[in-house]
């Protein structure tokens, strides 16, 4: 049997799904975030990448990738449940490694996927939330204007957990489990194996969200290895509390 192709390389987030205590989207307002990103969860899909306006290479990627998930991925109604159940969806590797329109706005995204799998991933995840979150806007709104609720707030109030990408066909050539050596510690890769034994799911925290007490700011901490990391001061330019 094929192991679930196109293994996430390391496990960056793949605990995410099944944690109880998911990060309901809060919007870090730091370094890193313009007041006008238009991604409400940007920092816990993309920690490590700054958003950046029109014309940047990352805007590029963002709207290559709507344009893709609204036609291959069209968020609606039942999606949308499923989403709050499974916390993921699927993203075919070969139908992205085929995808013309795809490959000519984001010309690498193949090799990104398989050196960086994590961010390229979070720009699927980002954009998949982001639609969730405008399709529930839309409803509030309307259902605000017919009940003469104050339209502003029904918007601003709306949140959905964080929803991962999770790729599902394997990307070629499969590797051979034999040649799966540390070099590979980060890099996305497919294998070809029999799964001969199952134990249960154990957690493992790769980022933690913490709230500074004086200020509110929010910032996301990785926590390398598992191992439990606190922020050493608040990054927000007008706080910067210890
Ligand atoms: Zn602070």
């Amino acid at each position: 049997m094929g192991g679930r192709g196109g293994g996430a390389g390391g496990s960056q987030f793949s605990s995410a799904p099944s944690t109880p205590q998911l990060p309901v989207i809060a919007v870090p307002a730091h370094e890193g975030l313009s007041s006008r990103c238009s991604y409400d969860a940007w920092k816990l899909y993309l920690p490590t990448q700054k958003f950046s306006e029109q014309g940047s290479d990352m805007a590029k990627k963002l709207s290559a990738v709507e344009r893709y998930i609204g036609e291959h991925h069209p968020t609606n109604e039942d999606e949308r449940q499923e989403l709050m159940d499974k916390r993921c969806f699927s993203v075919d590797l070969k139908r992205v490694a085929v995808d013309q329109r795809l490959l000519r706005d984001w010309p690498n995204i193949m090799e990104e996927m398989a050196s960086d799998g994590e961010t390229t991933l979070g720009v699927f995840g980002v954009v998949k939330h982001q639609a969730v979150v405008n399709l529930i806007r839309r409803e509030r709104e309307v259902e605000a204007r017919q009940s003469g609720y104050d339209v502003k707030s029904a918007i601003d109030e709306v949140k959905f957990p964080v929803v991962r990408a999770r790729l599902s066909s394997a990307a070629e050539p499969l590797m051979a489990i034999k040649d799966l050596k540390t070099s590979f510690y980060g890099r996305t890769v497919s294998l070809h194996g029999t799964v001969v034994r199952l134990s249960s799911v154990k957690p493992v925290c790769t980022w933690l969200s913490f709230e500074c007490c004086q200020c509110l700011g929010v910032q996301s901490v990785r926590q390398p290895y598992g191992k439990y990391l606190e922020p050493v001061i608040c990054l927000e330019k007008a706080c910067k509390s210890r």
